[in-house]
This record gives structure tokens, C-alpha cells and sequence, in this order.
């Protein structure tokens, strides 16, 4: 995959549309977290200093293809002069001659893409009047790629495009960590269900050397091997499709790492009386909460003989001490090696950041992937429509 960046193309006098995330949430009309906000900044800084005109292209909630003032771009409007340190020209309307009209340093922000019932559609009559407003196409929004929408996909094609720095930046990551890595490589896959990451566990077992399974969805892979779940969450139906996951991994050479100690509990709240057992020793009222010790013993010593790993899910009940005793121990150890300069880690997906986050380590991470759906069909292996666009 190749795709060109800020750098390669001429931006002096042109206008350029930008896509970006800044779909942030807000309480009460103001902005709870700038992260994304704050994270689009350089791309806009460049394309000024490259003598652009930046007209941002965003999406605000989901308001269904119909104007609705609580998703209104205007909300963000002044946490996004707080973050550029400029003022910021809001427009509900746009137009070419109106950007045309506006000063060569402003910034323009163009009204909720999604206000249109033609931008999902990727209606090719939205992408024509996007791309009439401007000269140069850069995609900033990762995180939206995974939808082919007239604002991500359909205007690329009719345009010069190019990646924004943050796409551009998660793009290389992403690359390291399973286009070309370093072997071996190791994948972490939690979270509750296995039905949502069938595509994704398929995926890896052909890319990667180890892939540890953990979370809830752990639960329905002991119980595919005949081993007694109890009341944990688990999905019998579904012990067909573990076991042939089980047997794709046998013959592409990639370990499994299934939990080899559990911790029980009888309630799900935080400080529930738990014991650590073995997998098959499940009492028959109690629930698997999280992996015990010595399954973190054993991914922690795979991972110091891992060059690259990619994490998304928990591995146990993450919010509720204790636990989050598993998650937060592998991604503590994850954090120290990646630091001392022995793994390159990158994880994602909405629950991850805050296991990482709650765990005090997603600083430390090598790339912390922001893009929830974006980031699972990646590690699904599909071609993301917005990228895509941008290669051809
Ligand atoms: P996901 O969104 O699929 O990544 O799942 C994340 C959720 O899975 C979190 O809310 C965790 O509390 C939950 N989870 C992880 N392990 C377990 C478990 N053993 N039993 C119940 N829920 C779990």
C-alpha cells in the first residue's frame, strides 16, 4: 500500500478539503474531550504553512441524513479555536465563492457532512459538490475509513488526495504492526464475545506466531474443548466455529494461548469474593471473570520473545477490581518492554483504550489506535474504503 502524504503535494492557493474526526462527545453543549480535536491540529498547522486554505469535512453524531441542531458542527466550533489557536469560519452552507471570499489563513469548517442523506449514500452527486469546493483531497479520519461515504471515499476519487499526518501516522503503524512485521508477532484478543470477532480471530491466525485469547470470549473456547464454564458468559452455540478457529490455527503453525488458571466469582461488582482455579474446576454457579496468574506468567514470557504485538479487547472483567488484574499486569509488562525497546505494540478498539488507559499504559504504548471499527476491519484484514481511495 502506498498512498502520499502533506508532503508530496503543492497546496500554495488551493483549497483543501480536509476530512477529519472530531465526532467528540459533549455534555450540555460543551466538549467533554478534545483528544480528537487536538489530534487534527499539525495537519491543519501544514496545510497553512504550505499556504492552504483548510475546509474541514466532518461528521457529528449520527442525525440520519436530516439537519438536527444537537449535532450541529457549531458545538465544536470553539474547542476548535481553543485547540488551532485561531478563529475558525463556520459554514452551514458552503460554497466555492464563499471559500474563495474568505482570507487566505482561515480555516474553514463545513456544517455536519451527515445532515445529508447523500453522504452515507455515497452519493456520487454529493462527491461532485464536495470536490467543487476545492482543489486538493486529504483524508484525516481514520477512524471513518471503514465507511465508503461521499466525504471519505466518493471525493477522494475526484480529486488529488493524499493522507492527512494522523492518517498517515496510523497507517504506518498499522503497517508495522502486521502489514510487514517483525516476527515473532503476537496478537491479544479480549472482550466479551467471540461472535463479534470471528473475521478478526480468523484473520490473525494466519498472520500472526501467537495469539492469546482471553475475556469472556475465552470462556467459549474452554467450553468448545468439553471443559465445564459454569454460569460464565459464554457462547455454547458457537463451539463449532471455536474449534474450527482452533483447527485454522493448528494448520497456519500459530499457537493459541487459552487461559491456564481462571478467577471465579457468584457476583459481577467490584470486590466479589473470587478464588483462582483450574480452567476445568469451574464451579457449576460461578462465573469466569478474568485469568489468573499464572496465564499472565506464561503471555508475559511469550511476549519478552515477541518482537511486534497487537492488542485489542481485555482480558478479564477490566472495570470491576479485581479483575482487571490480568489486563493490567500483560499490558504493564507489554508497556516495559516496548519502552526498553524490545516489542512494538500496537493496540485499539473503543474498550482497549480504556483498559489501557485504566492501566496507566497506553502512553507507552508504540501506537494506541483511537478508530474503534476502523481499527477491527483492519485487524479483519479488509481493504478500508478510505484508504483505498487514497492509493488509487
Ligand atoms: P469488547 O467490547 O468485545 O472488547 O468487550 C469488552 C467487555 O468485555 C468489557 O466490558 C469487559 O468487562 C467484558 N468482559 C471481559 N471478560 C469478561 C468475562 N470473563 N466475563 C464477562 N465479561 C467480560
Amino acid at each position: 500500500m502506498s498512498w502520499k502524504t502533506l508532503d508530496d503535494m503543492d497546496l500554495a492557493g488551493k483549497n483543501v478539503l480536509v476530512r477529519v474526526d472530531i465526532n467528540v462527545p459533549v455534555e450540555n453543549g460543551i466538549v467533554t474531550d478534545a483528544t480528537r480535536i487536538e489530534r487534527i491540529v499539525p495537519t491543519i498547522r501544514d496545510i497553512l504553512a504550505k499556504g492552504g486554505k483548510p475546509v474541514l469535512l466532518a461528521h457529528f453524531g449520527r442525525p440520519k441524513g436530516k439537519p438536527d441542531p444537537s449535532m450541529s458542527l457549531r458545538i465544536v466550533q470553539p474547542a476548535l479555536e481553543k485547540a488551532l489557536g485561531q478563529q475558525v469560519t463556520f459554514v452551514e452552507r458552503p460554497s466555492r465563492d464563499f471559500i474563495d471570499a474568505q482570507p487566505r489563513d482561515a480555516v474553514i469548517l463545513v456544517e455536519n457532512t451527515r445532515f445529508s442523506a447523500m453522504e452515507e449514500a455515497n452519493d456520487p452527486m454529493m462527491s461532485q459538490f464536495l470536490a467543487g469546493l476545492g482543489d486538493v483531497y486529504c483524508n484525516d479520519a481514520f477512524s471513518a475509513a471503514h465507511r465508503a461515504h461521499a466525504s471519505t471515499e466518493g471525493v477522494a476519487h475526484l480529486l488529488p488526495s493524499c493522507a492527512g499526518r494522523l492518517m498517515a501516522e496510523e497507517l504506518g503503524a498499522l503497517e508495522k504492526a502486521l502489514g510487514t512485521p517483525t516476527h515473532p508477532v503476537m496478537a491479544v484478543v479480549g472482550g466479551a464475545k467471540v461472535s463479534t470477532k470471528l473475521d478478526l480471530l480468523g484473520n490473525l491466525v494466519t498472520k500472526v506466531d501467537h495469539l492469546v485469547i482471553g475475556g469472556g470470549m475465552a470462556n467459549t473456547f474452554l467450553a468448545a474443548q468439553g471443559i465445564n464454564v459454569g454460569k460464565s458468559l459464554c457462547e455454547h452455540d458457537l463451539a463449532d466455529t471455536a474449534r474450527e478457529i482452533l483447527g485454522k490455527a493448528a494448520a497456519a503453525s500459530c499457537q493459541i494461548i487459552l487461559p491456564r488458571d481462571i478467577v471465579v466469582a457468584r457476583e459481577f461488582k467490584a470486590g466479589a469474593a473470587h478464588e483462582v482455579l483450574p480452567p476445568e474446576a469451574c464451579p457449576a454457579d460461578a462465573m469466569i471473570l478474568d485469568a489468573g496468574p499464572a496465564t499472565v506468567d506464561y503471555i508475559t514470557s511469550v511476549m519478552e520473545e515477541s518482537k511486534t504485538l497487537v492488542w485489542n479487547g481485555p482480558l478479564g472483567a477490566f472495570e470491576i477490581a479485581p479483575f482487571n488484574m490480568a489486563t493490567n499486569a500483560a499490558a504493564r509488562r507489554a508497556a516495559s518492554l516496548t519502552k526498553a525497546g524490545h516489542l512494538i505494540s500496537v493496540a485499539g478498539g473503543g474498550d482497549t483504550v480504556a483498559a489501557l488507559n485504566a492501566a496507566g499504559v497506553a502512553d507507552d504504548f508504540t501506537y494506541v489506535s483511537s478508530a474503534g471499527g476502523a481499527f477491527l476491519e483492519w485487524m479483519e484484514g479488509k481493504e478500508l474504503p478510505g484508504v483505498a481511495a487514497l492509493n488509487r
